[in-house]
């Protein structure tokens, strides 16, 4: 049978190795990382996201991995609450965190159950390799070779594998990086997780109860060319954040974590594959973290992945390399139109923020107006947000 090498165990790479590895299909994940605890992994999973996790029967996985569902979403300009937004907001089920590195975890854990599946933890792809003008295989940092018919680049938006493909990315102008903070979450929050963005002071920041027990996040955005030093955190905080938390930041003080810069990276590859190559998720089209996307777009894009590669890879009469590479541009067509979609709206979400945030007298104007525009707001936002949310073309796991 065919031999699938997957580079990356983010949730593009494991949730495909697992798909692959449940249906037969021999496949080597390879991941650089020796564990699952890196920096940093985003934890917000839209209703699209948890569809996708649904289909591809990993409900009961879930239910062992922490997890919290958000109970609505509130935008604070100054001190004043323009509008809350209940979850589900007519989905299924509320946008929920989701702790990644168990779930990561569990993902291979589960893989590695099948016969077929190997693991190579600990281990970076450093190189392709290549036969007349097709790839064949991986090279390791450890001079190891992989022969394989398909290696899908699933490493993530520095991807190795699409510089060593010669793919490339185009990429958006960087307007922000990340400042993000943990702290020990508010009485309150445990049973109503309201993701709170606040635009105050020139700033637009948000918070939330992360998936873990007792755990409070705060997203701060700044301009990619701001210093990151400072200061007193907590005194910072407590004069921006909503005034029922304002307490609750002074007590806490010492104990808000020193800050992750995460940066972030938004782009897109105009050509996702090559013969017996693949890119998927952010190794083909890194996602703004606005309104949390790009976890979720990745396990659709390994759906879409899984309808048009399992039957080619289990098919008893082997499978021209012709025909595979053909799936590959059908996997790019059928997802670049969603890709392109929430792009756009992130950009669109994340423009509207920076209006507010850069325009006082549009703030207050909205301030004082919110017993008549509150609800029409809230009311635009809610319908706007349903595309971000369930997804915007159908992904359906065929297979
Ligand atoms: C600040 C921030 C917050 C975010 N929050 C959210 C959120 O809440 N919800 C959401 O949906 N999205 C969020 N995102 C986006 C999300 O993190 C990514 O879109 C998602 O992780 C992409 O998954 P992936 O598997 O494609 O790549 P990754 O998660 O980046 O995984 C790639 C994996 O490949 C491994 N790797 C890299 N190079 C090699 C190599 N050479 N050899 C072997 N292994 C390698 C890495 O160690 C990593 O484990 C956020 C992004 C940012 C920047």
């Amino acid at each position: 049978m065919p031999k699938v090498v997957i580079v990356g165990a983010g949730p593009t790479g494991a949730t495909l190795a697992l798909l692959l590895a449940q249906r037969g299909i021999p496949v080597t994940l390879i991941e650089a990382a020796r564990d699952f605890q890196r920096q940093f992994r985003g934890e917000g999973l839209m209703p699209s996201g948890l569809d996708a996790l649904h289909q591809m029967g990993l409900d009961s996985l879930l239910e062992t991995i922490p997890h919290r569902p958000l109970s609505a979403w509130e935008f604070w300009l100054s001190d004043r609450l323009l509008f809350r937004a209940d979850e589900p907001m007519g989905a299924a089920r509320p946008c929920t965190l989701v702790s990644q590195p168990p779930l990561l975890a569990a993902l291979v854990q589960t893989a590695q159950a099948k016969p077929g599946f190997e693991w190579l933890g600990g281990t970076a792809a450093k190189d392709l390799l290549w036969r007349d003008d097709r790839v064949v295989g991986v090279m390791l940092a450890d001079g190891r070779t992989l022969e394989a018919d398909l290696v899908i680049g699933a490493d993530g938006r520095a991807s190795a594998i699409r510089q060593r493909g010669a793919l490339t990315l185009e990429t958006q102008p960087k307007s922000i990086d990340v400042l993000w903070f943990k702290l020990p979450a508010p009485s309150g929050y445990e049973t109503d997780n309201r993701f709170c963005t606040v635009v105050k002071g020139g700033r637009v920041f948000s918070l939330f109860h992360g998936a873990e027990a007792g755990q409070m996040h705060l997203a701060w955005a700044i301009a990619p060319e701001e210093p990151t030093e400072h200061k007193n955190w907590a005194t910072t905080f407590a004069a921006l954040v909503p005034p029922e938390l304002a307490d609750h930041f002074r007590s806490v003080g010492e104990a808000i974590s020193a800050p992750m810069r995460l940066s972030v990276l938004v782009g897109r590859c105009d050509r996702w594959h090559r013969p017996g190559l693949l890119l998927l998720g952010d190794a083909a089209h890194p996602m703004s973290p606005v309104r949390a996307q790009g976890i979720n777009l990745a396990l659709r894009d390994v759906i879409v992945a899984a309808n048009h590669l399992v039957p080619l890879l289990t098919s008893a009469s082997g499978v021209a390399p012709a025909a595979l590479d053909q799936a590959l541009s059908r996997i790019q067509a059928e997802r670049e139109p969603e890709i392109i979609q929430a792009q756009r709206l992130q950009a669109h979400e994340a423009g509207r923020g920076e209006l507010l945030r850069r325009f006082a007298p549009l703030r207050q104007g909205l301030g004082l107006a919110k017993p008549i525009l509150g609800p029409v707001v809230e009311r635009v936002w809610t319908q706007q947000q349903q595309r971000l949310r369930q997804g915007i073309t159908a992904v359906q796991l065929q297979v």
